[in-house]
């Protein structure tokens, strides 16, 4: 581009200096011209005429001027005659000049021989000037052409100081250009090698590597910019790199297919948000069903899959509950111990056919995996999909299920204290039946279960009968065994739906649920007969013991709980009173006796 525009420039400055050369000449011819005519008019007037060869002759020995000659027009020639030999047409030009009357200019160039030029000025008839051509050619008008004068001008000086001149401004301008390109390569080539290295740098940072560095410039500015570059790089590396460690002590370690650690960091602090969101929100669930129920909904979602179970093992016990069922339970965990509990390992149906005995679920997929809560809790999640190509993306997303299983845990454990709390405060430590204060809670809820379905209840009283004597005689531990063997009496011969109270010392209340009046004495004396039948271990011998029931019906007798407890009481001690051993059902008629 730069060598393009230097030739335009060469050729520019030859051509104008051509042109400024031959209008220099054009000038000097001009004048000459004029010099000439004048000169010839005053020849003609001093009537030396005759004497301008010589003249001529004069002119042609200046410098600079190779040849002068006249030409006459025929009208001159007619008033005058033909005049000198050198002044007859001698040419076309010459001819051409006459006849036309405009001026003609002739270059002869040539670049290693010589160079003229040539003029030919027209002479015109005027009488304007100071002498009026029309008083001696008075065959002529005003404008005629009345001759041509013609001169030869040498213009290799000119070719020569042109040429000259060109080649010095060529070679200055060539140094001039060759001069900028270096100053601009100095100052630019700093800044286009860090351009350089920065798009390296960029593109690597752009993959995910952010350990590249700048190169060091000696300009100062590019080094400037270099510096600040690598400065932020340093410290978003460290910064990088410092929530990777830090952050991700929190989350279940995983193999990231992410090499960028910006995109890694992202993510590890869009998981931790999440699973700090699941948390704050589980911990204001009211039950531990919710949490179970929200935690299979986020694993659901993550791993975009269906059918998923939750069971608890009692580490202790070995015992297994479902406490989330999405669709039905698939393990037959009364009849087999959980594998994935047992063996705490995952359970993976796509490695082996039916490699679980506890699922009931034959050539299916299941994925369970044990995850340790506590010293004596285990949860399982058993996820079903739908295909077993499933499973390796499963086995990928598996940090998922344990990111927010350990976020649960300690809400889990603290809503299993909580549970553990509840149940102590409303059961009786000595025989795990539930406690006065249990049944005082309940009064309501039974209250309004009674009168809403027209639902009757059994409120059954009952005493050990001289229970005092076995303190006596065999000690706290043997009185202590006898009521525990009341409290497994009751549970034997009541249904999982009544519910058993410890009242007081070797008091119990039972309240039969959807109890028909009629049944009421029946089930008392099944209850006091199989009890007078247990062995109560004494020491090295065995004693055997009775129980006295008073029982009224809740709400046939009152629509107060609480007084039919009282009616109950009553009837308990009319038992006691007429001989022990015995059933009596609550009648009003014992109200007015215990009056009398
Ligand atoms: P009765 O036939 O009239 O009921 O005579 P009783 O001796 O059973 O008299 P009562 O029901 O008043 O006796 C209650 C006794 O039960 C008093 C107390 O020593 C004893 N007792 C209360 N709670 C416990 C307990 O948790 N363990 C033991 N071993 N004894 C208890
Ligand atoms: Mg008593
Ligand atoms: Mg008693």
């Amino acid at each position: 581009m730069i060598f393009i525009m230097f030739i335009f420039m060469i050729l520019n400055f030859t051509y104008n200096f051509r042109d400024y050369g031959i209008k220099n000449i054009d000038n000097k011819a001009v004048v000459l011209a004029k010099t000439i005519e004048h000169s010839l008019t005053n020849q003609m007037n001093n009537e030396v005429i005759n004497k301008r060869e010589l003249f001529l002759k004069q002119l042609e020995e200046l410098p600079n001027i190779n040849k002068i000659w006249l030409n006459r027009h025929q009208k001159v020639i007619d008033l005058y005659g033909k005049g000198l030999d050198s002044e007859t047409i001698s040419d076309e030009i010459d001819k051409r000049v006459l006849s036309t009357g405009i001026e003609e200019k002739h270059l002869n160039e040539s670049l290693f021989s010589n160079s003229t030029y040539r003029i030919t000025i027209p002479y015109k008839a005027t009488s304007n000037g100071a002498i009026d051509c029309m008083r001696c050619h008075t065959n002529a008008k005003e404008g005629d052409t009345l001759g041509a004068i013609s001169i030869v001008f040498p213009i290799d000086d000119v070719k020569h100081t042109g040429i000259t001149t060109i080649a010095n401004t060529t070679v200055i301008a060539l140094i001039l250009i060759v001069a900028i390109g270096f100053l601009i390569n100095y100052l630019i080539s700093p800044f286009l090698i860090l351009f350089d290295s920065i798009k390296k740098v960029m593109s690597k940072a752009q993959n995910g590597d952010y350990s590249k560095r700048i190169k060091e410039s000696k300009n100062k500015e590019a080094q400037d910019v270099s510096v600040w570059i690598n400065v932020l790089l340093q410290k978003l590396q460290t910064a990088l790199d410092n929530i990777d460690s830090k952050i991700s002590i929190f989350l279940s370690s995983h193999e990231s297919k992410i090499k960028d650690p910006l995109i890694n960091a992202e993510n590890l602090v869009d998981r931790i948000s999440l699973i700090y969101k699941f948390r704050k929100t589980i911990e204001h669930d009211e039950k531990l069903a919710d949490i179970y129920i929200r935690l299979a909904s986020v694993i659901k979602s993550n791993l975009d899959i269906s059918n998923i179970n939750i069971l608890e093992a009692n580490t202790k016990t070995g015992e297994v509950s479902y406490v989330y069922i999405e669709k039905e339970p698939y393990c037959n965990i009364e009849n087999f111990p959980c594998r994935a509990d047992k063996t705490n390992e995952i359970v993976d149906s796509s490695q082996f056919d039916n490699i679980c005995s506890t699922c009931k679920l034959r050539d299916s997929n299941y994925f369970c995996i044990p995850y340790s809560i506590s010293n004596d809790l285990d949860l399982i999640i058993s996820v079903y999909p739908q295909e077993s190509s499933q499973i390796p993306l499963l086995r990928e997303k598996m940090h998922y299920i344990k990111d927010y299983v350990e976020a649960s845990k300690t809400v889990i454990v603290s809503y299993k204290l909580m549970e553990i709390l509840k149940e102590n405060a409303i059961t009786d430590s000595l025989t795990k039946l539930y406690n006065r204060k249990h049944l005082e809670d309940q009064m309501p809820k039974i209250t309004a279960q009674a009168n809403r379905a027209l639902m009757s209840f059994g409120v059954l009283m009952l005493d050990i009968d001289h229970f005092k004597m076995v303190n006596d005689t065999y000690g706290h531990d043997v009185g202590d065994t006898a009521i525990k063997i009341v409290a497994n009496t009751l549970k034997e011969n009541t249904r999982n739906s009544d519910i058993i109270v410890r009242f007081g010392g070797e008091e119990f209340v039972v309240l039969l649920y959807n109890c028909k009046q009629e049944s009421l004495f029946k089930i008392c004396e099944k209850i006091r007969i199989a009890f007078s039948e247990q062995e109560i271990p004494a020491g090295y011998e065995t004693i055997t013991k009775t129980v006295s029931i008073g029982a009224s019906m809740f709400p046939q007798d009152n629509k107060d709980l609480n007084k039919c407890i009282k009616y109950s009481d009553t009837a308990l001690y009319e038992a006691k009173n007429t001989g022990r051993n015995k059933t009596i059902i609550y009648t009003k008629d014992l109200n007015k006796k215990e009056t009398n």
